[in-house]
């Protein structure tokens, strides 16, 4: 074909008059005036009504990217695969990393005419023309063809490549139709054959290039020699074709994305090339991996399989958002760790974060490291914002406890600074997210109809120590006047109140005093374990404390 024949192919493929030209959209969309070094990043979700730990990964990287030096993240929504869209999936994209305290400075969700919504439509479904006319400018320089082979072809093709043990794929002598003439051409769109349009290809077999990712740093690939699709039958864009377009336009300067898109990489720089877009820079991340309880071998974290892979099931739970930004924040930056506890009064987004900094073999998520991390998060929080936290989360995931947990806020509060250990020398860091911490403190608030530890002691000896307990109570003796009445009381039903002298003697006593404690903890609280048993007793009040005592007496 002749460089007329492309001009004519072009106008005979895209007849729209009012597709506008690549120079009229370089204009409307120019480069962004950013400080030095500022990166423009975005995340690129499929709306398909998931959003992962994965997604959160990388958006989190992204927004600390864009955000620690002043340059822009914005939100495109990449749904040119009309299978797997689901209503609403924009909104839970927003609300579910907002959640996570993560924003978009532009892009989709935010309204059509917001005053920085200037490099959009930000969601591909509306840009149809935009990639008409990219698509037609590469058939104008005969960098692409349409291609009329079906399914039973392209079939026909595969099997001979397979049977002569060849590279699959539409490809050099397999393209069959990048070297066809116009009247060929004519003749199959004369006859309603539909067809995709492909790039064509300049790529050499066997010839490698070097490409430097952000986080690989540099990695051998081979040039792209397959003639891709870049206009599926309908005229929609394939992924790689609307990520070289959009990505261009809206000046995108770095693309973090699934380490599954390195393999893409070499379609892409061809496809950059051809349009004459400047190459952005990638960072492909290394997927979220995690030891299989199994067989102890390391493997990806799937969202089938993996319930933790589920923004829901931490939100379900209740872990607090701070906690699972450290715990990614963790992953993303080896040196965030320390940073973070050099700097306990810094904010989180002070960490000079950097995707050089970026883990490059796969993110191994620990579910134990992530509990630690709560605990030791949550534990430096004011009691109040616990308990804002908590109530918050209770009135969307326990309504029926508002009323009983959260009517007397002073009463609740003083269980926080309880449990917390506000006020003594060291935090305690019982709390590892809201629901296990309405458990812990659950027993203030219900009871159970039978202790959750069981008794160690003889129901005779138990009886007696409940009862001595009773007896010899007095809610105005102080913490030490309280624990002397229960060494006398230990001392009377024969336990050690000297643990030394239990140590040495063990078979001389029932057991020692922290036993008859125990005896006196699990009757009030139905646990063997709890902080400070008489600061329980003193919020929870004598009555309640003789009811349930009573009770647990045969
Ligand atoms: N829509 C693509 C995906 O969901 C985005 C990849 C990218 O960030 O470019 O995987």
């Amino acid at each position: 074909m002749t460089p007329d024949d492309y001009l004519e192919l072009s106008n005979i493929l895209f007849k729209d008059e009012n597709l506008k030209t690549p120079e009229e959209y370089e204009e409307m969309f120019p480069y962004r005036k950013l400080p030095n070094k500022a990166e423009v990043t975005r995340l690129a979700p499929s709306p398909t009504g998931f959003i992962h730990l994965g997604n959160l990964y990388s958006a989190l990287a992204d927004e600390r990217i864009a955000h620690s030096r002043d340059g822009v993240f914005f939100l495109r929504i990449e749904d040119t695969d009309a299978k797997r869209k689901v209503d609403g999936a924009v909104e839970l994209v927003i609300d579910s990393l907002r959640y996570f305290g993560i924003e978009f400075d532009e892009g989709a969700g935010f309204p059509e005419d917001a005053p920085q919504n200037v490099y959009g439509p930000y969601t591909q479904s509306e840009r149809k023309d935009i990639y008409h006319t990219y698509a037609k400018e590469l058939v104008k320089k005969g960098l692409a063809y349409p291609c009329f082979c079906d399914e039973d072809e392209l079939d026909a093709i595969r099997k001979t490549q397979e049977e002569a043990k060849e590279l699959t794929g539409y490809y050099g002598k397999y393209a069959v139709w990048r070297e066809k003439s116009l009247d060929e051409i004519k003749a199959a769109l004369d006859a309603g054959k539909p067809y995709v349009l492909r790039l064509r290809s300049s790529g050499t077999p066997d010839k490698e290039f070097v490409f430097e990712d952000e986080i690989k740093g540099k990695v051998n690939l081979p040039e792209n020699i397959h003639d891709v699709v870049i206009l599926k039958k309908d005229g929609i864009p394939t992924y790689h074709f609307a990520h070289a377009v959009d990505d261009h336009l809206m000046r995108t300067t770095l693309v973090v994305r699934g380490t599954e898109w390195l393999a893409s990489v070499p379609t892409h720089v061809e496809l950059f090339n051809a349009l004459g877009f400047k190459l952005p820079k990638y960072a492909h991340t290394a997927h979220m991996m995690k030891t299989d309880p199994e067989t102890g071998g390391k493997r990806k974290l799937s969202k089938r399989s993996d319930p933790e892979m589920s923004l829901e099931f931490y939100k379900k739970d209740g872990y607090h958002p701070r906690c699972l930004k450290v715990y990614l924040l963790t992953l993303l930056n080896s040196d965030f760790e320390e940073w973070h506890r050099n700097n306990p009064d810094k904010e989180l987004d002070e960490f000079p974060f950097s995707v050089k900094k970026m883990n490059n073999s796969g993110a191994l998520f620990d579910m134990d490291k992530l509990e630690n991390i709560c605990k030791n998060e949550l534990s430096e929080l004011e009691e109040t914002e616990v308990y804002a936290f908590l109530e918050n989360w209770a009135k969307g995931y326990t309504p029926e406890k508002l009323d009983t947990y959260f009517s007397d806020k002073e009463k609740t509060l003083d269980i926080l600074r309880l449990y917390m250990g506000v006020g003594q020398k060291r935090r305690r860091k019982d709390f590892v997210n809201a629901a296990q911490a309405m458990d812990l403190i659950s027993f203030f608030f219900e009871e159970k109809e039978n202790p959750e530890d069981e008794f160690r002691q003889q129901p005779e000896v138990k009886n007696a120590i409940l009862k001595d307990y009773l007896e010899s109570f007095d809610y105005n003796d102080d913490n030490s006047q309280w624990f002397d009445k229960l060494k006398s009381i230990a001392q009377k039903n024969g336990f050690a109140t000297d643990r030394k002298d239990y140590k040495e003697n063990p078979d001389k006593y029932k057991g020692e005093t922290s036993d008859v404690a125990e005896v006196i903890r699990i009757a009030v609280t139905g646990r063997a374990n709890t902080p400070d048993l008489w600061g329980i007793i003193h919020i929870m009040g004598e009555e309640q404390m003789r009811e349930r005592i009573m009770r647990r007496i045969d």
